[in-house]
């Protein structure tokens, strides 16, 4: 069998892997990306988790249902009647579709613009630079062969699934499953009120599902600013989220007309009924059909490839990158990667910021946050000082309507460096990168503060907030 010779071969196109690709060819490298994904058409489809059945899809769903509540509950207060207000899910997951389809087809364009080889199939590690590319996992059929002097892994990760509720697609479903419901379920179950549990109990409960979220931990986000998460929790819970903390499931059952979901609290067990239940428990690395095993590739414990600070793994001239390698399991942080990765190989000095890694979850209004919180500093013994300004007080975010919500500024007591900026609020996911750019930039609160914002805009109340850190915000 013939072998084909790259500088690089990538196998996984999810966001870390399909950027590291395309920087790559940018760098005169030449590049081969394998990618077994199939879109909801049956066809190959580039673009991982993220484009698929991730990122994108969920924001279309959340755009539209967020349309759908503003018609419904919002509208009156803009002085706008709406006789009838129709849903059609069906036109809603077709639309998601196209964005998704537009998306992955863009993916496939850039490849062929920047000079990367598409290659459909399962990437199998032979050892020894070697690569094989199955083209139908487990079909056994002969493959392609192809050698390079590196190898990148970005095979990225899968839903964690639970024994107590098997996913069936229909009633049980993971996020996936979740984000292709054909009618508004009337009674629906979230396991897991993290990221992606609260992303989607919101689209639905914004569509009219009665939706309960149960949570095995006590607390509400944990990772998140407590004070906003708390504000947080009660805003979703008024919103018709029946989010219920220290809830961990024990059983499912099938019931004629859905399932009942048996879960213990500190003190009972209790159960209900719904008509769909989606496990939403988190993810683990995908390293399935890699040969993994046979070429010795270490994986730590909890099965992600363990990597030193470059990306290397225990195999010469292999590299992982991505949710694979665990840490933020975040497309903007996998992509990051896949950059700073192609550019040490071309012999550049790529780096990633993992201390300016945005967070967001996108709930309305959305959480969004960068650097440490709180928690973390007291823990830490680092001293402190905070801004906190509401949106309460911002003028355009009453113009919006909007006016939940807070954003906090951390700054360090002695230097007055921006330690963390936390947001609750309208477009807290735009608002971020602003705090983003000031921590990668080593600003102070006092830079934040002497910064000129337009007015109006949600973004003064960032400069507010780094005015409050000194005691000296206009507006309240
Ligand atoms: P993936 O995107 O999982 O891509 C891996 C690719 O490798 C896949 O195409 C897979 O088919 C392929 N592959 C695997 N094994 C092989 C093999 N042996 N041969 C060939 N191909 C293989 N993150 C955000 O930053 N923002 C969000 O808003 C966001 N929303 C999300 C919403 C949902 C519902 C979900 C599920 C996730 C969301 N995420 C979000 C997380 C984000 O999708 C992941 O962090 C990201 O996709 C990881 O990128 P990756 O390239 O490492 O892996
Ligand atoms: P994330 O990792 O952000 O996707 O969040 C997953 C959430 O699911 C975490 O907050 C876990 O505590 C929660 N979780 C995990 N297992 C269970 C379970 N059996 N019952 C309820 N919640 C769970």
């Amino acid at each position: 069998m013939a072998t084909t010779s790259y500088d690089v071969v990538i196998i996984g196109a999810g966001p870390a892997g399909y950027v590291a690709a395309i920087r790559c060819a940018q760098l005169g490298l030449k590049t081969a990306c394998i990618d077994e994904w199939m879109g909801e058409n049956g066809q190959p489809s580039l673009g991982g988790t993220c484009l698929n059945v991730g990122c994108i899809p969920s924001k279309a769903l959340l755009d539209s249902s967020h349309y759908y509540h503003h018609m419904t509950h919002q509208a009156k207060d803009h002085g706008i009647s709406v006789k009838e207000v129709a849903m059609d899910v069906a036109a809603m997951q077709k639309r998601k579709s196209k964005i998704v389809g537009m998306l992955t087809r863009g993916i496939d364009g850039l490849f062929k613009k920047k000079g990367v080889k598409r290659l459909i199939g399962t990437g199998r590690l032979l050892g020894d630079g070697k690569v094989k590319v199955m083209p139908k996992r487990g079909s056994g059929e002969a493959g392609q062969l192809l050698e390079s002097r590196h190898i990148i892994i970005a095979t990225g990760s899968h839903p964690i699934s639970l024994a107590q509720a098997p996913v069936d697609g229909s009633t049980i479903v993971d996020s996936s499953g979740a984000l292709a419901f054909g009618k508004v379920p009337q009674r629906l179950a979230v396991i897991g009120a993290g990221v992606i549990g609260l992303e989607l109990g919101s689209v639905w409960n914004r569509l009219g599902a009665k939706v309960t979220v149960l949570e095995a931990l006590d607390s509400f986000l944990p990772t998140v600013d407590q004070a906003l998460a708390k504000e947080a929790l009660q805003v979703l819970k008024r919103q018709g989220l029946d989010i219920q903390l220290d809830a961990r499931l024990t059983g499912t059952k099938k019931t004629e007309s859905g399932v009942q979901v048996v879960y213990q609290t500190a003190n009972e067990q209790r159960q209900i009924e719904v008509d769909k239940l989606v496990v939403a428990v988190g993810r683990r690395a995908y390293t399935q059909g890699l040969g993994a095993e046979d070429v010795g590739l270490a994986l730590d414990a909890r099965g992600f490839i363990v990597t030193d600070g470059h990306w290397r793994t225990n195999l010469d001239g292999v590299y992982a990158i991505g949710d694979v390698i665990g840490g933020p399991m975040l497309a903007h942080k996998g992509s990051e990667e896949g950059v700073a990765l192609a550019e040490r190989i071309a012999g550049q000095a790529g780096h990633v910021n993992y201390d300016t890694i945005p967070w967001v979850i996108y709930t309305w209004p959305e959480i969004a946050w960068v650097g440490r919180t709180e928690q973390q500093l007291q823990k830490e013994g680092v001293g402190y000082r905070t801004g906190v300004f509401p949106f309460m007080a911002i003028g355009r975010a009453r113009a919006m309507g909007e006016v939940v919500g807070k954003v906090k500024i951390i700054g360090d007591e002695k230097t007055d460096r921006i330690l963390g900026v936390h947001i609750f609020g309208p477009h807290a996911s735009e608002l971020v990168s602003e705090a983003v750019m000031a921590m990668e930039c080593d600003a102070s609160t006092e830079d934040l503060a002497r910064t000129i914002h337009a007015h109006p805009t949600l973004a003064e109340a960032m400069h507010e907030a780094a005015l409050a850190v000194d005691h000296r915000a206009i507006h309240i």
